[in-house]
């Protein structure tokens, strides 16, 4: 399998020249990578082959590679694959610099530790406007699916609850009704340079709609945990497989929040 084919490489730091508060990034000069496994299975090949990737791309840059665990999808945890996570790395002789175990500067390193971080982002997505809560049942959201399907549309969210008044929210928080937390997109695309595959740009607005940045059970998505993260764990590059390769465009619209 070629690095070609399966590796995907994408430097945030384009991406903070744009962002006033983050410049302190810029001068950053150390490379720190990350391998975020999600524990709801052990090591595998591919997992390993990635790891290695960051790995390797850390030590030959004098930088700094950080296992961290992200565990937001609760219902689908596997108990001892965390501890397995570090087992078999160490095993094949990576040593993370920092992890759930070692530690570090900007743990912790597991992201069922961080919600309170995540907490405070979206208190202040909401405080400015660039969020909204979303009433809508997974009924509803499956009609809108099944009518896109049957109208050969993409099927993706109609932004509905962005509309709805201050006090229709109240009401309905007040009243116990389930809610995720959407970001409301301000663009529709975000290209970006990819290392390896060059310039992609996926078209957010149009094939998925207002992105879920808190899930109803309360714990981030992925999408949203993984930017903070990033962001907060001051990571210089992400490699990782090309199966995230169209979120990206996505996790830049969200790093836009300013
Ligand atoms: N938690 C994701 C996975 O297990 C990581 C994706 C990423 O590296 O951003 O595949």
């Amino acid at each position: 399998m070629s690095l070609r084919k399966n590796i995907f490489l994408w430097t945030p730091s384009k991406i903070f020249c744009e962002r006033p508060f983050m410049t302190t990034a810029l001068r950053i000069r150390e490379v720190r990578v990350r391998f975020a496994p999600s524990p709801t299975g052990h090591l595998h090949l591919g997992g390993l082959r990635t790891a290695f990737y960051n790995y390797l791309f850390a030590k030959s840059h004098g930088g700094k590679f950080i296992l961290r665990i992200e565990d937001t999808d609760q219902s689908r945890i596997v108990p001892d694959a965390v501890d397995k996570f570090e087992n078999d790395l160490e095993w094949v002789g990576i040593v993370p610099d920092e992890s759930p175990s070692v530690g570090g500067p900007y743990g912790p390193y597991k992201q069922s530790e961080r919600l309170s971080l995540y907490r405070n982002q979206v208190k202040s997505i909401l405080e400015k406007g660039e969020g909204y809560y979303c009433f809508c049942t997974d009924r509803r959201l499956d009609l809108l699916r099944r009518e896109a399907l049957r109208a050969r549309q993409v099927p993706r969210y109609d932004n509905r609850c962005r509309h709805l008044s201050e006090e229709e929210v109240k009401e309905r928080l007040d009243r116990g009704d389930n809610y995720c937390i959407r970001f409301k997109l301000m663009s529709d695309e975000e290209a970006f340079e990819d290392l390896v595959y060059g310039r992609i740009s996926y078209n957010v607005a149009l094939n998925e709609g207002d992105p879920v940045i808190i899930k109803s059970d309360g714990y981030p998505t992925y999408h949203f945990a993984n930017v903070v993260d990033d962001h907060f764990m001051k990571i210089s590059h992400v490699l990782r497989g090309v199966e995230w390769q169209i979120s990206t465009s996505k996790h830049i619209l969200l790093y836009s929040l300013t």
